[in-house]
């Protein structure tokens, strides 16, 4: 279908993570469309801040900043919010349909699904395994947590003091953060496993990065076990193999860390995707088979100039949203859209309280001050500068108040 301008056109946009969401966001820089009708479906009430979602563990964050309410986001701009599921997609006919029954007709549609955990056919671990997807998720991780360590301390009552059993599976950034973050929230109380079927962690970070992980890990006492699969998993255990020998050691909690993949498409008329499920992109984000659809992030298939694909990260989604926008803007004043490339400006990872691993252009920084410098930049990259002037003044707040302390901690030393 060949794209045209229109005045005023609806874009409507599926799926409110850091694809739609921003994409919706960057729309707003562009006086032309402030009269145009932009339409935001997504089910869920609040948005979530994946990268930062491990400092609600360790209440570094509060449950505000990683998760804002769509509304409070929204307020002041033309995004009209369809709190809804879209179930189907029309090509022909330019139509959405959300789960109540109503219908969106567009001129441009973004599709932005994002992806989900892997079902996989494994004992037990739909029934004891918790993962780390979604704000749910994380309430409940965090519930849970709470709930072992007040168990634990009626222990102390009895004789022996058993410690708290965490095995986290999966040596992939997921894994690792969630390892380390588990690990301060329980310090002395738990004892933390890492488990990996690989040969190495973080296998498709850089060597500097994987030095800062195994230097954290190390020194929260992490067991990191490689080349270990999970046979099964129960209430209480986990069942590994390693070197084709079975052990069943406790886990009185197993964090998946392990397998994603794009959601499904929503379209009734099928269309090109690659073997991992992602639809077939245009180097300007237009769907391969629809000119007036674009696609973006996880759910997406996006290359380069050399047909090297995009990761499946926010990084990337951010970059692509500015990119959308910005075509849209081109499209409905009938110029060009241009092609998408994406710049990789680094990789961060926290590695538990007060320290992180960084990587950019080279440079490999570890502990407070790579911390500090992943706060600062993951506060930038929230969304709406509203949000970003909240977060960032408390973060602000608290880095002045530790500073104080230590200031007053020296002086009042000194004078003893
Ligand atoms: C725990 C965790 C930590 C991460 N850490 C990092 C990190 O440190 N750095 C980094 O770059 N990346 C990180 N990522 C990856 C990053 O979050 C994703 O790559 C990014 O969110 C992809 O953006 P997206 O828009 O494609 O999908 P998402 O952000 O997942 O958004 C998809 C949205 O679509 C909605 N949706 C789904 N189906 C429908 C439907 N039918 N109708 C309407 N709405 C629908 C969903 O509710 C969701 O809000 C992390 C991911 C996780 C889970």
């Amino acid at each position: 279908m060949a794209v045209s301008s229109r005045a005023n056109p609806h874009i409507c946009i599926v799926g409110g993570g850091f694809g739609g969401l921003y994409t919706a966001l960057y729309l707003q820089k562009y006086r032309h469309l402030k009269s145009s009708r932009i339409t935001l479906i997504e089910p869920d009430e609040r948005f979530v801040f994946f990268p930062m979602m491990y400092e609600l563990i360790t209440d570094e964050l509060k449950q505000w900043e990683l998760f804002p309410t769509y509304s409070s986001l929204l307020t002041g701009t033309n995004i009209q919010w369809q709190q809804d599921h879209a179930e189907s997609v029309d090509l022909s006919q330019q139509k959405v349909i959300v789960s109540s029954g109503d219908v969106f007709i567009y001129d441009y549609l973004v599709l932005a699904t994002g992806a989900k955990n892997r079902p996989i056919d494994l004992p037990g671990l739909n029934e004891h395994a918790l993962t780390f997807r979604s704000y749910q998720d994380a309430l409940t991780l965090t519930a849970r947590l709470k709930q072992l360590v007040r168990s634990q301390t009626l222990q102390t009552q009895s004789d022996s003091i058993q410690p708290i059993s965490v095995v986290v599976v999966g040596g992939g950034a997921s894994g690792v953060e969630l390892a380390c973050k588990v690990a301060d929230y329980l310090g002395q109380r738990g004892r933390i496993s890492l488990v990996e079927r690989g040969s190495q962690l973080l296998s498709n970070f850089p060597k500097g990065l994987r030095r800062q992980a195994d230097r954290a890990l190390k020194n929260r006492q992490v067991n990191v076990l490689i080349e270990t699969s999970v046979l099964a998993i129960d209430a209480d255990t986990v069942t590994l193999t390693q070197d084709e020998t079975q052990t069943t050691r406790p886990s009185q909690l197993t964090l998946w860390a392990v397998g994603t993949q794009p959601r499904p498409w929503l379209g009734e008329q099928s269309v090109k995707q690659n073997d991992y499920g992602q639809r077939l992109t245009r180097r300007t984000l237009q769907l391969a088979d629809d000119e007036s659809v674009f696609v973006l992030g996880d759910s997406a298939d996006v290359r380069g100039p050399k047909g090297k694909a995009a990761p499946n990260t926010a990084q990337a989604a951010f970059q692509a949203a500015s990119r959308v926008a910005a075509n849209l803007a081109a499209i409905t004043q009938g110029k060009q859209p241009k092609p998408f490339n994406y710049l990789h400006l680094g990789d961060m990872i926290t590695l538990g309280i007060g320290d992180a691993g960084l990587s950019s252009f080279g440079i490999t920084l570890g502990g407070r001050l790579a911390a500090l410098i992943r706060r600062g930049v993951y506060v930038f990259r929230m969304p709406t500068r509203h949000h970003q002037i909240k977060v960032g003044r408390r973060a602000l707040g608290e880095l002045f108040r530790a500073l104080f302390r230590k200031r007053f901690k020296k002086r009042w030393f000194k004078k003893r």
